[in-house]
C-alpha cells in the first residue's frame, strides 16, 4: 500500500459488536467511501460481543452498500493479563472502586485501542479513526474524555507523522440520543437483535432493547436509554 495514500474519505472504526460501536460503524458507512473495522480481544470474560461482529458487519454492509472493507481483530490478551485483572477481564464483581471508578475500568484501555488503531490506519492508508467514546454515560472513565482523545490525536500525529482525525460521534450525546441516532439511520433492528452490551454475556434473555441479563451496569444503561428514547 502507498504510505502517502491516506485520504479524507477512508476510515477505520473501532468495532466491538456493542451498541455504541455499531452505531458508529453505520455513521461511518454513511459518510466515507471506504470503511474498515478493528476489534480487540483483551481477555474479556466472554467472547459473545466479538462473535456478534461478523453478523453485524454483514447486515450493515447489505444496508449501506459496498463501502465496508477488511476487518482486523487484534489479540492483546496476553499483554493485558500480564498487567493484572480487572472486573471485565477477571472474576471480580463490578462495583465502584477507589478513585470513584468502577472495577470494570481497565486502565488505559482506550489509549491502547486507539494507538493500535492508528498504527493499523497508518499501514492501511486510512485517515479517519472513529470510536464510540462518550463523556455522558460512561462512569467517568478518564480515557473516554474528549480532552483525552484530542490529546491522543496530537500525540499520534506527532509520533507517526500523519494527520489522523479521531472522530467520536457519540461524545456529547446520552444513550437515549444514541438510540435515536440508530433509528434515524434505519438500523434499530440491527441494534436490538444483533448487538451485545451485557457484561455477563447473557444472550438467552430478550428484552425490548435487546439481549442481556437486564441487571448489570451495561444492561441498565442500555435499557434506561431505550426507555427514555421510546417515551
Ligand atoms: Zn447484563
Amino acid at each position: 500500500m502507498d504510505q502517502q495514500g491516506a485520504t479524507t474519505d477512508k476510515a477505520l472504526v473501532l468495532f466491538s459488536g456493542g451498541q455504541d460501536s455499531t452505531t458508529c460503524l453505520a455513521w461511518a458507512l454513511q459518510r466515507y467511501t471506504h470503511v474498515e473495522t478493528i476489534g480487540f480481544f483483551y481477555g474479556q470474560r466472554h467472547r459473545v460481543e466479538l462473535d456478534c461482529r461478523d453478523p453485524i458487519r454483514h447486515s450493515l454492509s447489505a444496508r449501506f452498500g459496498s463501502t465496508l472493507g477488511s476487518d482486523h481483530v487484534i489479540d492483546i490478551s496476553a499483554g493485558m493479563a500480564a498487567l493484572g485483572e480487572t472486573a471485565l477481564t477477571g472474576g471480580a464483581d463490578i462495583v465502584m472502586g477507589a478513585e470513584g471508578l468502577p472495577t470494570s475500568f481497565v486502565p488505559g484501555r482506550n489509549l491502547l485501542f486507539l494507538t493500535y488503531a492508528a498504527a493499523l490506519a497508518y499501514r492501511r492508508g486510512l485517515r479517519r479513526i472513529i470510536g464510540g467514546m462518550c463523556e455522558t454515560d460512561y462512569s467517568g472513565y478518564p480515557d473516554c474524555r474528549d480532552d483525552t482523545i484530542k490529546a491522543l490525536q496530537v500525540a499520534l500525529n506527532l509520533g507517526m507523522q500523519r494527520r489522523f482525525i479521531l472522530e467520536t460521534p457519540l461524545m456529547w450525546i446520552d444513550k437515549a440520543a444514541t438510540w435515536a441516532m440508530a433509528d434515524r439511520m434505519g438500523i434499530l433492528d440491527v441494534i436490538i437483535e444483533q448487538t451485545h452490551s451485557c457484561y455477563l454475556g447473557v444472550r438467552e434473555q430478550r428484552h425490548a432493547w435487546g439481549f442481556g441479563c437486564g441487571t448489570c451496569p451495561a444492561c441498565v444503561l442500555r435499557r434506561d436509554g431505550y426507555l427514555a428514547w421510546a417515551q
